[in-house]
């Protein structure tokens, strides 16, 4: 990897703290980083390099997996940590700060590559893009990245507006669009489970599968984020990113030796074929769903509407389940159901692929009243592969019924997602990033929805805190049900 100076937006603040000074850290024992590292965190605040590196210390013995330790090694990662005072909106502060990083290249031998990581709101994006065009960062003898986090606009439009700014600077292999879920270890290990397991891949389609079950249920409620939230709801802040990229992971289908390019190109095909959502069909194929008082873990928890921020009349989901069919021959009329909430039964991500039983006929199964086999993913927090299988039970004079073969991976030596990502990111590799193309055609299939909700026609189902939603999804899925529930 070459070396590169790494600029933080948004140094003091909270993504900063939990997860990127983390990760660096992290990278950097485990001896990923090579050459001199160099970071310049920015931030408002006036603030001294020693007092910032003191905060750095403090966020990695709240939030380093790995421990943390005063050694030589320590101090020199700490050391490379230096301080901006910046605002977005000042010009001469970008001016400032071109002077420092070229100081610290020419002290540290550096070539010029920047990472520029905007860990502030996307409010900022454009602003900041087009200062660092103006003010010369962006002229480099080396390349330049843009690492961007969610959320990537709020509709189809400002998603364009938005990445129009990007484009003024940076052009779109220069830009890492950050989808955390790309970067959980069991999303990036779905390809290699199709196309090195024989049996998978050659079952990995309509003749076998009856339908595939994507869910992602947090316990939490709202937290302090009820501002954003509010206005965000669970089809912005989860749907059209996670969920979405999920389904593309989950559909396509690459040869062995794909490239990142590759990748991108079967995602695009996957998320283009999603058979578009018709204003007539939206109820009966998009559940929204808010939670209402409840109990979780024996604690009683308030509704949404009682959350400290939330108005009393709030029509914001908390909950969506979708129905989506994929056009596309392999996945021909295979039905996918996505849901995803909040204040839910268990924190879980999760893949369930329920296989047909094309043999019925032919040895007349069905008579058994058998379960079908099941291919379950846990993407987290716990992560592990098991498969479902019908068995012969011999103390039950012979019966049949349902085993489970489960490998799990937890390990917490593994590595976590923004490492992984903040890793490929410096190495150009965009493979498990958003390209635009996903983003756009996302925001274009939710787009109906978004219209629907506006105009009020899509219904607002209570669900109480601690289930696992609203039944109306459940009929979502006719005479088959979601497992694990
Ligand atoms: P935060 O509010 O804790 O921090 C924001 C940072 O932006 C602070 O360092 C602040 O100083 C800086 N900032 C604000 N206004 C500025 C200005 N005018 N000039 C210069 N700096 C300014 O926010 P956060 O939680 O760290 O989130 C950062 C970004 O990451 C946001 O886009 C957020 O949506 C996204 N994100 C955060 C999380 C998370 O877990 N915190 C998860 C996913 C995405």
């Amino acid at each position: 990897m070459e070396s590169s100076t790494f600029v933080l937006f948004g140094a003091t603040g909270d993504l900063a703290k939990r997860k990127i000074f983390p990760a660096l850290y992290n990278l950097f024992a485990d001896g990923k980083l090579s050459g001199p590292l160099s970071v310049i965190g920015l931030g408002r605040r006036t603030l001294t390099n020693e007092s910032f590196q003191a905060g750095v210390l403090d966020s990695l013995h709240a939030f380093s997996r790995r421990k943390v330790e005063d050694s030589p090694e320590l101090q020199r990662f700490l050391k490379s940590f230096e301080y901006s005072v910046l605002d977005v909106g000042h010009p001469e502060d970008y001016r400032k700060l071109l002077g420092h990083v070229q100081r610290r290249e020419e002290e540290l031998g550096l070539p010029q590559n920047r990472m520029f990581y905007l860990s502030v709101g996307p409010e900022f994006f454009g602003e900041i893009a087009a200062n660092i065009n103006a003010s010369g960062l962006g002229d480099t003898r080396g390349w330049k990245r843009l690492i961007i986090e969610k959320p990537f606009g709020t509709d189809l439009e400002s998603a364009r507006e938005l990445n129009d700014s990007l484009n003024a600077a940076f052009t779109e292999e220069e830009i890492f669009r950050i989808d955390h879920f790309l970067g959980k270890p069991m999303v990036q290990n779905l390809e290699v489970l199709k196309y090195s397991n024989p049996v998978l891949r050659a079952l990995w389609q309509n003749r076998y599968i009856a339908n595939v079950q994507i869910t992602a249920s947090e316990t939490v409620g709202v937290e302090e984020r009820a501002g954003y939230y509010d206005k965000a709801g669970a089809l912005r802040d989860m749907f059209q990113n996670h969920m979405l990229q999920l389904v593309m992971m989950m559909a396509m289908q690459l040869p062995k030796g794909s490239t990142p390019e590759d990748v991108r190109s079967k995602k695009r095909h996957v998320i283009q074929s999603v058979r578009p959502l018709l204003r007539e069909n939206l109820a009966q194929n998009v559940i929204r769903g808010q939670y209402a008082a409840g109990e979780i873990n024996g604690r009683p928890v308030d509704a949404y509407t009682s959350e400290p921020g939330i108005g009393p009349s709030s029509q914001n989901e908390t909950y969506i389940a979708a129905r989506l069919f994929i056009d596309d021959p392999l996945w021909d009329e295979v039905p996918f159901y996505i849901r995803t909430g909040k204040r839910m039964k268990e924190k879980s991500t999760r893949i369930v692929i329920e296989f047909k039983e094309p043999f019925n006929d032919l040895h007349n199964l069905n008579r058994l009243n058998l379960d079908p086999n099941l291919l379950i993913i846990d993407i987290g927090p716990e992560e592990g592969i098991s498969l479902q299988l019908n068995t012969k039970n011999p103390r039950q004079h012979g019966q049949l019924e349902p085993v489970s073969i489960r490998h799990d991976s937890a390990n917490p030596e593994l590595p976590e997602a923004y490492e992984n990502l903040i890793y490929d990111a410096l190495l150009g590799d965009a493979t498990f990033f958003a390209h635009w193309d996903e983003v756009e055609l996302s925001w274009q299939w939710v787009q109906p929805i978004i219209e629907a909700t506006a105009g009020g026609t899509l219904p607002l189902h209570l669900y109480p805190a601690g289930s696992n939603g609203p039944a109306a999804a459940d009929e979502l899925l006719g005479d088959a049900h979601w497992w694990l529930d």
